[in-house]
């Protein structure tokens, strides 16, 4: 085990952040590019067009099967200037947005990629809302300058009006589209020139020292002017870095460049290592968590299906929020009350899953996962307690399940509940009689689910439209009144998959009767696991 002094010098090292954008703004492309300089991917592979459809599938299946490259995670470790970087990758489509949310719990900062032919997208609005629960310090790249964008001084306006959020431009774009010249870096004072048909590969960059460098006219011509004034406008009329108010999310730092060209990258990488927070504290049901306790403890963010088909796995990521791991340690499984021994658990280095000699707080690791493990669990080596702010969101979309074959009622129930503990899906079973009501957030959700019982649970399901517009989990701390709400509301009562009662109401005027008239209960919109 390592000394107190080591662990916080581990810490201070670490970065642990998540992208997140909307579809196509390049998020694949940055993480390629990403990994690139992380020296894990020596030559990254073109972005095949993405086929519709597709979404189902995580980015690193897509990834794998059309790239060959061997990003086989869905978290990627890998060093940078001295630095220790976690990514941690969101699903693409909305209708994941819950695995999502839980994700971004686990990060202690956030890069956004805005197209900037486009600006500000829905999904970026609501991914932002959700970083806002945790005011997550917010890194912003101006993504394709390679293209003809919109105004960078309208792009910040935008960001700023529609999320709220003040933008600190620490590169600034020369030229764009097909005249795209570089870009100039306002900490640094330097011109950063930009080369085509180099995105594959780290590129040598040349810089020109200094505004006023004569050299500028040579490189850019016409445009040396034309930066010099713009440079001068928007140091007046825009906000200054500020560390305080970027760690408080209230201000963002903005990097421009191309993903696919591989140009700016760096930069904002650059940024992330000098001004992204170490991994932060975590809060649980006792106390706040430091990174530096030398217990060691961590929670369940995320159970992943199928990384190998063959072996029909499924493995939960952990956010190591304190200490230290190592292999042969034990921890507590809080929730059962067991004490497991962590034998084989997966780092995530350079995108390979390899077994873990070490990791530390801020970092993800991976264990197999046989059915004991759900989201929102915790794991300490200290006393016990319980990681909270791991949410389930009320579905908005439900459906009755039913099996082809009768027989098999069993299985189907068995692969439902496995399924809604890793948080795939919701699932309901009335009190009043044998349905399997599915929850989903996004409609996706629900093929997703028919195929993956009939690929691993050998059951075929189909679905039965059924009238349950929402549904709310229900508490009472009066055991009396409690019973009398589920003696009068059996038929609209149900339990969850970890059996949790929940009211699943037809439509939503049945449910403001409900809260109406039992003012004693509590309706609750998400449940912590
Ligand atoms: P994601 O959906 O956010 O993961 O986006 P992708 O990384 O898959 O990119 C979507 C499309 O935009 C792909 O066709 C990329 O090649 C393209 N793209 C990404 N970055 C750039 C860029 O800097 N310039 C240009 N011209 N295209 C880009």
């Amino acid at each position: 085990m390592s000394n107190p002094s080591q662990l916080s010098t581990e810490v201070a090292n670490r970065r642990t952040f998540a992208i997140i954008s909307h579809p196509d703004a390049g998020k694949t492309t940055i993480t390629e590019k990403v990994l690139l300089f992380g020296q894990a991917i020596q030559r990254a592979g073109t972005v095949k067009g993405k086929k519709s459809g597709q979404h189902a599938k995580s980015d690193w299946m897509e990834m794998e099967k059309e790239r060959g490259i061997s990003v086989t995670t869905s978290v990627m470790q890998f060093p940078y200037h001295g630095s220790l970087i976690n990514l941690l990758d969101t699903p693409g489509h909305e209708d994941f947005s819950e695995d999502t949310y839980r994700t971004l719990t686990a990060v202690d900062s956030c890069l956004m990629v805005i197209d900037s032919a486009k600006g500000v997208e829905a999904r970026t609005i609501k991914l932002m809302e959700v970083t806002r629960l945790r005011d997550t310090p917010i890194i912003t790249f101006m993504n394709k300058l390679d293209r003809e964008t919109r105004d960078p001084v309208d792009l910040m306006d935008e960001v700023e009006r529609v999320l709220n959020i003040a933008c600190a431009p620490i590169t600034w774009p020369i030229g764009m589209g097909k005249s795209f010249k570089g870009v100039y870096h306002l900490l640094r004072d330097e011109v950063i020139l930009y080369h085509t048909g180099q995105g594959h590969m780290i590129q040598e960059e040349r810089i020109i020292k200094g505004l006023d460098n004569p050299e500028l006219e040579t490189a850019l011509g016409g445009y040396a002017a034309e930066l010099r004034d713009e440079v001068e406008l928007v140091k007046g009329a825009s906000h200054q870095f500020d560390q305080q108010a970027f760690l408080a999310g209230e201000l963002t730092p903005v990097f421009f460049g191309t993903a696919l060209g591989n140009f700016g990258v760096d930069h904002m990488l650059d940024g992330l290592v000098e001004w992204a927070p170490v991994p932060q504290p975590r809060q649980t049901d006792q106390c706040l968590v430091q990174p530096e306790d030398e217990n060691f403890s961590a929670f369940v963010f995320k159970i992943q299906a199928n990384m190998d088909p063959q072996h029909r796995d499924r493995v939960a990521f952990l956010r190591i929020v304190s200490g230290q791991y190592a292999p042969g340690m034990k921890a507590r499984h809080v929730r059962l009350g067991k004490d497991v021994r962590f034998s084989d658990a997966l780092t995530f280095m350079a995108g390979d899953r390899e077994r873990a000699e070490e990791a530390f707080a801020g970092d993800i690791i991976g264990l197999h996962n046989h059915g004991t493990i759900q989201l929102g669990d915790t794991f300490t080596s200290g006393a016990d307690m319980k990681f909270t702010g791991i949410p389930n969101f009320a579905p908005e979309l439900f459906r009755r399940i039913r099996l082809k074959d009768p027989l098999k009622a069993k299985q189907l129930q068995k692969g439902l509940i496995q399924l809604s503990e890793e948080g795939a899906v919701q699932l309901f079973r009335p009190l009043r009689n044998n349905d399997l009501i599915v929850g989903a957030v996004g409609v996706l959700q629900f093929d997703v689910v028919v195929s993956r019982l009939k690929t691993e649970y050998k059951v075929e399901a189909i679905y039965e439209p059924i009238n349950v517009s929402t549904a709310r989990w229900v508490i009472c701390s009066d055991e009396r009144k409690l019973d009398e709400f589920k003696r009068k509301n059996n038929d609209n009562l149900a339990l969850d998959g970890a059996n949790q009662l929940a009211y699943i109401a037809p439509t939503m005027v049945n449910l403001s009767l409900a809260q109406e008239r039992y003012p004693d209960i509590e309706f609750h919109k998400t449940r912590e696991h």
